[in-house]
C-alpha cells in the first residue's frame, strides 16, 4: 500500500478510511467474536487462530489496537487480522470492516468485486430464502404441516423466532418465485444450492415438503440449509452441499449462537444433529453446537478449540452415534482438546432424553460425564476382555494398556478402574509384574554413576549418536517401559530405522517384545552384545531429559503419536532425495522422465512444505 492512497482500477481508498475503521472497530471485540480472549495484565491472551497450539500465546491490546502471536510471530492490526484469518486483500478488508463500523467506502476493483460479488449474491439469495421459509412457518396457511410437527416436537414461537427456522411448502416454485420477486439472479440461487434447473431451461425448489433450518456463519450470514422431512420420507435430512460460502465439515451449527455461552462456561457441548442442539438451547444449555455430520473433522475441532479446549460430546446411544464418538475423541484430542463423554441411555438422543426427563437430569448427565481416559480405557479394555482367556495375561494386556494411556503418576488411581473392568483384583494387575516404577526417571544416585553419561560417552558406537533424534527418543522410552513394545511394534517397525545398530537393536526388542516386562530385562538380553550396550548406555545417558518429559506427559499417545510422525516425515524426506537425484540424473543423461515420477516429486514437495 502506497502511504498517502492506493489505486485499485482508478478509485481511491484513502488513509483517511482506514485511520477511520482502526478508530471505529474495538480489536477486541472483534477478534472476540473468533477467539476467546481471557484477560492477562494489560492484554487479552487467546489460542491463535493462525497455528496450532495448546497454550496462549496470542495476544491483543486493545488500547494500542493491535494483535501479536508468540508462536508464529503474526502480527498487525484489526484490518490485518481479517486479511489472515479470512483470506482477503486489503481493500476487501478494509471493505468488511467499513461496512460493519457504518463507514461509506466507494467503488472496487472490478476483479475483488466479482469475486466478493458472488459471495455476496449468495447470502443475499440465502438471507431471503431463510425469511421467505420462516415466514410460510409463522404465517402461512402452506406452513400448517410444519407448525403441527413444531408442536410434536416441542419447537415454541421463541425457538423458531431465535433460530429462524422454517418451512418450504410442498411446491416446485414457491422459492423460485419468491427470488424472482426479490430480484435474486436464478443462477446464483442455483451456486447457493437452493434451486434446480429444469430441463427447459426454467429452475424449480430443491427444498419442498421441509422443515428448514438455517446455518449461520460467525459474522450473521446464513450459509447453508438443513431440510428436515416432516414424516418418514428419505433422506431425512436434505443439506446444503458445498457452495462458494460453505465447505461441509468446517462449520458447526449453531456455533455463532453457543460461542458467547461457551466461552463464559469454558465448555462446550457437541450434539449430532440440528434439532438436539436446538432442544438443548431451549433447556437453557445455550453452548451447545452441533456438528452437522456423523463425526467431527479436525477442522471443526480446531474452531471448538478457540472457543475452549471442555468439550462434552454427548452423540446418540446407538451404535453409529458411538463409533462416532470413538471417531470424534480422537481427533479431540488432536486439536489438544480435553474431551469428556456424556452416555445417554440406550437408544436416547439428547432431544428425546430432555423431553422425557427435563434440564435438571440432563445436568446431572453432564456431572457424570466420563473423561476420554475411562473412555479410551473401556473401549479397549472390552477387546481384552473378549480377547484373551488366562488371566495373567489379561492383567498384562490391562497394564500394557495403563502404560499407553496413563502417565505414571496416575496409574495407580486408574488401575483400580481397569482391574475393576476386567475383572481382576488390582493385586493381580500389579503382580502382573510390569509396574512400571516412577523412580526409574528419578536421577541416577551415586552408586548408578557407572552406567552414567560420562562413561557411557566413551563407548559409544558413532552411527548412534549421528541417528536422527526420533529414533534415540523411541529407544529411550522403550528403554524405560519395555511394555509400550508391545502396542507400538506395528507402527513403528524396525525397518524404519535408519541408524544401522538402533536397527538392530530395536528389531530385537521388538521380535522379543513378548518377554519384556522391565528395563532390567532389556539388559540382560544385551549382556553379551559390547556393541548394543554401549548404544543403550549412551542413550539412557543422552535421552534422559525425554524420559523424564514422557513420564510426566499429560498424553502418552499424543507424545507417541508425534513420534511416529517424525518417522513418516523421514520417510517423506528420503523417498524425496530419492527422486530428486534419480530425476537429475534421468535429466543429465537426456531420459524421459516418466510422469508418474514427475507427479510423486511434485507431491512430496508439497507435503514437505505443508
Ligand atoms: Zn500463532
Amino acid at each position: 500500500m502506497a502511504a498517502a492512497a492506493s489505486k485499485t482500477a482508478g478509485v481511491r481508498i484513502d488513509d483517511s478510511i482506514k485511520r477511520e475503521v482502526l478508530a471505529r472497530t474495538d480489536i477486541a471485540e472483534y477478534i472476540g467474536q473468533f477467539v476467546t480472549l481471557r484477560k492477562r495484565g494489560n492484554s487479552l491472551v487467546g489460542l491463535c487462530p493462525f497455528h496450532a497450539e495448546k497454550t496462549p500465546s496470542f495476544h491483543v491490546h486493545p488500547d494500542k489496537g493491535f494483535f501479536k502471536c508468540f508462536g508464529c510471530d503474526a502480527h498487525g492490526d484489526v484490518i490485518n487480522y481479517l486479511r489472515r484469518a479470512e483470506n482477503l486483500t486489503f481493500p476487501d478488508a478494509l471493505r468488511v470492516l467499513a461496512k460493519r463500523a457504518g463507514i461509506e467506502v466507494e467503488a472496487e476493483n472490478p476483479a475483488a468485486a466479482r469475486a466478493r460479488g458472488e459471495k455476496e449474491a449468495i447470502y443475499a439469495a440465502n438471507n431471503l430464502a431463510a425469511s421467505y421459509f420462516h415466514r410460510v412457518l409463522a404465517l402461512e396457511s402452506a406452513g400448517e404441516p410444519a407448525r403441527q410437527y413444531c408442536e410434536r416436537r416441542g419447537l415454541d414461537r421463541a425457538t423458531i423466532a431465535a433460530f429462524k427456522l422454517g418451512y418450504a411448502p410442498e411446491r416446485w416454485d414457491g422459492l423460485v418465485g419468491e427470488l424472482r420477486a426479490g430480484g435474486i439472479d436464478l443462477p446464483v440461487a442455483l451456486a447457493a444450492g437452493l434451486v434446480k434447473a429444469g430441463q427447459n431451461g426454467g429452475y424449480y425448489d430443491v427444498y419442498r415438503g421441509r422443515l428448514m433450518i438455517p446455518t449461520y456463519a460467525a459474522t450473521g450470514e446464513v450459509i447453508a440449509f438443513g431440510g428436515r422431512a416432516l414424516g418418514s420420507e428419505e433422506p431425512k435430512y436434505l443439506n446444503t452441499a458445498t457452495t462458494p460460502v460453505y465447505t461441509k465439515g468446517r462449520h458447526l451449527y449453531a456455533l455463532n449462537a453457543a460461542r458467547r455461552a461457551a466461552g463464559k462456561d469454558d465448555a462446550i457441548i457437541v450434539v449430532e444433529g440440528y434439532l438436539d442442539c436446538i432442544a438443548l438451547h431451549g433447556a437453557g444449555f445455550a453452548n451447545a453446537v452441533a456438528a452437522l455430520g456423523t463425526a467431527f473433522t479436525p477442522d471443526q475441532a480446531h474452531e471448538l478449540r478457540k472457543v475452549t479446549p471442555n468439550v462434552f460430546v454427548c452423540f446418540d446411544a446407538d451404535a453409529a452415534g458411538r463409533a462416532a464418538t470413538a471417531k470424534s475423541v480422537d481427533i479431540l484430542r488432536a486439536a489438544g482438546c480435553n474431551p469428556r463423554i456424556v452416555a445417554l441411555p440406550a437408544g436416547d438422543d439428547p432431544d428425546s432424553y430432555l423431553r422425557a426427563h427435563g434440564a435438571q437430569r440432563f445436568r446431572a448427565l453432564l456431572d457424570a460425564a466420563v473423561s476420554w481416559v475411562a473412555f479410551a480405557l473401556d473401549r479397549e479394555v472390552e477387546a481384552i476382555a473378549s480377547g484373551f482367556t488366562g488371566a495373567a495375561e489379561i492383567a498384562r494386556r490391562g497394564e500394557a494398556l495403563l502404560a499407553t494411556h496413563v502417565p505414571a503418576q496416575e496409574r495407580d488411581r486408574w488401575r483400580v478402574y481397569v482391574a475393576g473392568r476386567l475383572g481382576l483384583s488390582v493385586d493381580d494387575l500389579r503382580k502382573s509384574r510390569l509396574l512400571t516404577n516412577p523412580l526409574h526417571f528419578a536421577p541416577r544416585g551415586p552408586d548408578g554413576g557407572e552406567r552414567g553419561p560420562a562413561r557411557a560417552g566413551r563407548h559409544v558406537m558413532p552411527g548412534a549418536v549421528d541417528a536422527p533424534s526420533f529414533e534415540r527418543e523411541v529407544l529411550a522410552i522403550m528403554l524405560e517401559e519395555p511394555i509400550l513394545l508391545v502396542a507400538y511394534a506395528k507402527r513403528i517397525p524396525p525397518e524404519r530405522f535408519e541408524d544401522r545398530v538402533l536397527r538392530r537393536v530395536y528389531a530385537t526388542l521388538v521380535d522379543r517384545r513378548e518377554e519384556l516386562l522391565q528395563p532390567s530385562d532389556i539388559r540382560a538380553l544385551f549382556s553379551e552384545d559390547e556393541e548394543a550396550s554401549a548404544v543403550l548406555d549412551a542413550i539412557q545417558g543422552a535421552e534422559r531429559s525425554v524420559t523424564v518429559r514422557f513420564a510426566e506427559s499429560a498424553d502418552r499417545c499424543a507424545y507417541l503419536d508425534r513420534v511416529v510422525e517424525r518417522f513418516r516425515a523421514a520417510d517423506l524426506q528420503r523417498r524425496y532425495r530419492e527422486l530428486d537425484s534419480l530425476l537429475d540424473r534421468l535429466h543429465e543423461s537426456g531420459e524421459r522422465i516418466p510422469t508418474e515420477l514427475r507427479e510423486e516429486h511434485r507431491a512430496l514437495l508439497t507435503k514437505l512444505k505443508g
